[in-house]
């Protein structure tokens, strides 16, 4: 595990009441740093706020709401002093094809995975100016990357968001502001419990992934605090891909394993 220390610095964390987000605000507190989750799950965020008063503020946020996502970035400046940098993780699963889905789910969607990433961009960079630059951390998905059947508004959210990152990356850069898009395979969190929690489901799943099991929120928040920390210092304007190997398989079949079994 790394061990970096996030002593006199704070971020803002969209979604971090649950799964990846909480995992990643877990790791900056315990490593000194401080934190605003911007959430909705109000149960998850006290509970944290609880474990953590000094360093944590909770504000009940839809990341749908621009005017919200202004307000948690100053709370971070007037509780901390700083804003160093947003990890964007506040999103939504949806199933529907192009055709069967209903406009508004399409909307809602792109509403929360897409605009929520802009509008909390768009909050937290002015301030993260007066700190001298800082990090964006945008959650995009593999589903950003490559299509999954039946998730047309995700996959363009999802790959909304890694086009939109690079867009930050260039036009940031001269400040010192530093953005990646970190596109997770299959995370065991309480996005996918219903439908890991189905037997067929889950091993189907699996057999797609070349380490053969889930990663876990901790395994992605890893790879967000690297990417936060001085370690990454050259590093923006791109995506990286965590998924256990799942996306670099072409789909073509096994074809050793299916002439073995004939
Ligand atoms: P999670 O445990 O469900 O956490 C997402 C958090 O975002 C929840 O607290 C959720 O609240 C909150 N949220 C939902 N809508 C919101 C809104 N409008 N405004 C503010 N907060 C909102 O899911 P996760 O797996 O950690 O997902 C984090 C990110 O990773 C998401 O963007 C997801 O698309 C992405 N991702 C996840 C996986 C995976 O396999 N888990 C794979 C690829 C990408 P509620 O609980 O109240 O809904």
């Amino acid at each position: 595990m790394m061990n970096i220390d996030f002593s006199n610095k704070a971020y803002l964390v969209t979604g971090g009441a649950s799964g990846i987000g909480a995992a990643v605000v877990q790791y900056l507190l315990e490593h000194g740093g401080s934190a605003v989750i911007a959430d909705i799950n109000d149960e998850g965020g006290q509970q944290l706020l609880a474990q953590y008063p000094v360093q944590l503020r909770y504000l009940h946020t839809d990341v749908t709401d621009f005017t919200a996502l202004e307000a948690a970035c100053a709370l971070a400046e007037t509780e901390f002093g700083r804003l160093d940098g947003a990890v964007n993780c506040a999103g939504i699963g949806s199933f529907g094809t192009a055709v069967e889905m209903p406009l508004e789910e399409w909307h809602k969607v792109i509403n929360i995975d897409l605009n929520g990433v802009f509008y909390a961009c768009r909050a937290a960079i002015p301030i993260m100016r007066k700190s001298g630059g800082g990090c964006l951390v945008n959650i995009a998905s593999l589903s950003g990357v490559r299509a999954d059947y039946s998730f047309a508004a995700y996959n363009a959210a999802k790959a909304g968001v890694i086009n939109f990152t690079r867009t930050l990356g260039l036009d940031h850069g001269g400040e010192n502001i530093r953005a990646i898009a970190v596109c997770p395979g299959l995370i065991d969190t309480p996005l996918t419990a219903i439908p890991t929690a189905i037997d067929a489901v889950n091993d189907d799943w699996l057999s797609r992934i070349p380490l053969a099991r889930a990663g876990s929120a901790e395994e992605v928040a890893q790879l967000v605090v690297f990417l936060l920390s001085p370690a990454a210092s050259y590093i923006t304007g791109t995506e990286i891909i965590i998924d256990g190997g799942m996306g670099s398989s072409n789909n073509q079949p096994n074809l050793p394993a299916l002439f073995a079994a004939m």
